[in-house]
């Protein structure tokens, strides 16, 4: 007997004992794994042509014995998959439920699925006798579900795969109805009703003489989801394909279904999902749609068929016009698979453009979800796609307090009106940004750029309509800014800040005294962004902007020269926390220094003006001495 390893036993323990509702879904999940299994057998045969077969899959149900076998002629399994396959929960649902971390049991095994091991919610025992394709040898493999399983010799007589699953006993449950015929039909007819092939069970039936006699009866309709007509959809049918296939407890965000007749046919059906899938910004990550030829799979991850910035789409292509025994390599340079995505890309498109007119709510949703995606996409390739998708952004505007687009914050600008824009981290964060009073005092909107391509985009993008983009911590306006008579302050100011900054006037200010801003081609947000990405040697310009109507800055006009240089730095480390940056380890003691009247903290021996010797008379002076000469000084 082997063990189920560890982490299994934990989850099959949560499947075999959770009072999950909804254990009839077990049907469905063996179904489906007899589907994949024959998907694989009919892909193989497409360059074999000796596994070509009657492809179907068979229900039997013995009521004396209480067993449901469920039995495919698909690819079938070798001893050593056997192991591999059904001793571990399968790899898919196992990383899904570690990234679901804080959902309940029944909810977490109701959304995975958990495949396979949902036969332990209704059985005691399950047996699995396989005989891969191509092999003489048949594998049994046998568990209760609780500790662990065995693999033995079998025999069968050809390819394919039977679970036989025996039924726990009634007891607060009904199992038997399991049994059924009725039931199991209704079953199917639920959940598996597009798999594409055929699901028979023998049925009763009344025959002419009124004698029972048994039939071979198929129970699904075998149509695919995407070739249903509407009228014939169920309520859910499309969101249920989505999450069924897709292994997603949540309904899609939203479904686009579309056929098209021309110089390729073909019939999609694509989904948004709710939220990006776990591995979604990894590289991991595997973008495509499945492509079929008449309902048939030809290749499952189709990457052709959507452009890298609507990677998170999922869905099925349908196209009656690619061979069916197409190779990769062929196939992606076929040019109608190109003409296919094209049309596909247009087509999500075009019902952006919808949603962007008609179901805002909507569009945010998605684009709260997807928007890094989109803009990316936008960035990607040196801008070769910005004019196709300027139009898709979206900005937190900050005089409508909404997300707008480029081209809605545009229409209400005048000629030549530049776009204005601050970067940060959050749009909370940005709104506290005093290089924003000037533009909301003068009544102009400021668009917040919270991601870190935001900026290269808008760099990229240049203008929009002859309205260039301009960042409000742009340091470049101070030429505009009066400095009269000032100028003397604003160069004591620059020495004292040795390098760090240069100083400027600015009257984008109002409330706050200074602020910080960058000169020239790299932003503060870039040097930000660049430091990131590792590439640490671009420094922005920094310029420490000057409100000259403010009341500190006048106040320190002829200020003694140990206060000015404290003032300075406390003005300065206010810009850098404003910007979100750490402040200067000279700081605090220069804040505190300034709170107690500039001498509640003695200063350092390096104060300017001081010589060291002068600088401990100054110490033994004691502070509230000088603290009382300050507060007459100021009356
Ligand atoms: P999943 O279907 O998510 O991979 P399961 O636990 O349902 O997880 O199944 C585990 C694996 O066992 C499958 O991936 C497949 O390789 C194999 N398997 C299950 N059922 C069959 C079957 N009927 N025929 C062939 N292989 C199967």
């Amino acid at each position: 007997m082997k063990e189920f390893k560890a982490q299994s036993k934990k989850l099959l323990d949560l499947v075999v004992n959770s009072i999950y509702v909804n254990r009839e879904i077990f049907l469905r999940e063996l179904i489906s794994n007899a589907s994949d299994a024959l998907d694989k057998r009919r892909f193989m045969s497409l360059t074999d042509s000796s596994l070509d077969a009657e492809f179907c899959i068979e229900l039997k149900v013995d009521k004396k014995a209480r067993t449901i076998t469920v039995s495919d002629n698909g690819v079938g399994m070798t001893d050593v998959e056997l192991e591999e396959n059904l001793g571990v929960i399968a790899a898919s649902g196992t990383e899904a439920f570690k990234k679901q971390q804080g959902k309940t049991d029944e909810q977490l095994i109701g959304q995975f699925g958990v495949g396979f091991y949902s036969a332990f919610m209704v059985a005691d025992k399950v047996t699995v006798v396989s005989r891969k394709v191509k092999e003489s040898k048949a594998f049994k493999w046998e568990s209760d579900g609780v500790e662990g399983f065995e693999i033995t010799s079998a025999e069968r007589g050809s390819a394919g795969t039977d679970v036989i699953i025996t039924l726990k006993k009634d007891g607060d449950e009904n199992y038997s109805e399991f049994l059924e015929d009725m039931k199991l039909r209704q079953l199917v007819k639920k959940y598996s009703d597009y798999i594409r092939y055929p699901i028979r069970m023998l049925t009763e039936k009344q025959a002419d003489g009124g004698a029972k006699a048994e039939e071979m009866t198929t129970l699904n309709s075998m149509t695919p989801v995407w070739k249903k007509p509407k009228s014939e959809l169920g309520e859910n049918e499309l969101d249920e394909f989505y999450m069924h296939e897709y292994r997603d407890f949540r309904a899609p965000l939203m479904n686009i279904s579309t056929r098209v007749e021309g110089a390729v046919d073909y019939t999609a059906l694509l989904f948004i999902p709710s939220e990006p899938s776990f591995d979604y910004y990894t590289k991991d990550y595997k973008r495509g749609l499945s492509l079929y030829c008449n309902g048939v799979l030809i290749m499952e991850r189709c990457e052709e068929l959507v452009p890298e910035y609507l990677g998170f789409i999922r869905g099925v292509v349908d196209t009656p016009d690619l061979a069916l025994n197409i190779s990769r390599e062929t196939l992606q340079h076929d040019r109608r698979l190109v003409a296919i995505a094209n049309g596909l890309e247009k087509k999500v498109l075009s019902e952006f453009d919808k949603l962007i007119k008609n179901d805002r709510k909507k569009y945010e949703s998605i684009f709260e979800q997807f928007g890094k995606a989109i803009k990316f996409g936008a960035y990607d390739n040196f801008g070769a796609n910005k004019d196709k998708l300027k139009d898709y952004l979206l900005f937190y505007s900050d005089a409508n307090k909404k997300l707008v687009t480029i081209k809605e914050y545009v229409e209400k600008l005048e000629d030549k009106a530049p776009i204005l824009y601050a970067c940060g981290e959050t749009s909370d964060k940005i709104s506290m940004l005093p290089q924003l009073e000037g533009a909301r005092e003068s009544g102009k909107d400021v668009l917040y750029f919270t991601d870190t391509v935001d900026e290269f985009f808008a760099r990229l993008l240049k203008e929009y309509d002859g309205h260039k983009f301009e960042n409000v911590a742009s340091g470049d306006d101070g030429a505009k800014a009066k400095t009269d008579g000032h100028e003397e302050l604003l160069k004591r100011m620059e020495n004292k800040l040795s390098g760090k900054a240069t100083v400027a006037a600015t009257d984008k200010l109002k409330s706050y005294p200074v602020c910080l801003a960058a000169k020239g081609n790299i932003s503060l947000e870039m040097e930000r962004v660049m430091e990131a990405m590792g590439g640490g040697g671009v420094k922005a310009d920094r310029v420490l902007q000057v409100n000259l109507e403010h009341p500190i800055v006048r106040s320190m006009e002829g200020m003694d020269d140990a206060d000015f240089a404290d003032m300075v730095t406390v003005l300065y480390n206010e810009a850098l926390l404003a910007e979100g940056y750490k402040p200067e380890t000279e700081f605090l003691t220069a804040l505190n220094r300034v709170l107690g009247g500039n001498a509640a903290v003695p200063k350092k021996p390096a104060a300017n003006k001081a010589a060291p010797k002068k600088q401990s008379t100054a110490k033994k002076a004691s502070a509230p001495k000088k603290s009382t000469a300050k507060t007459a000084d100021e009356k």
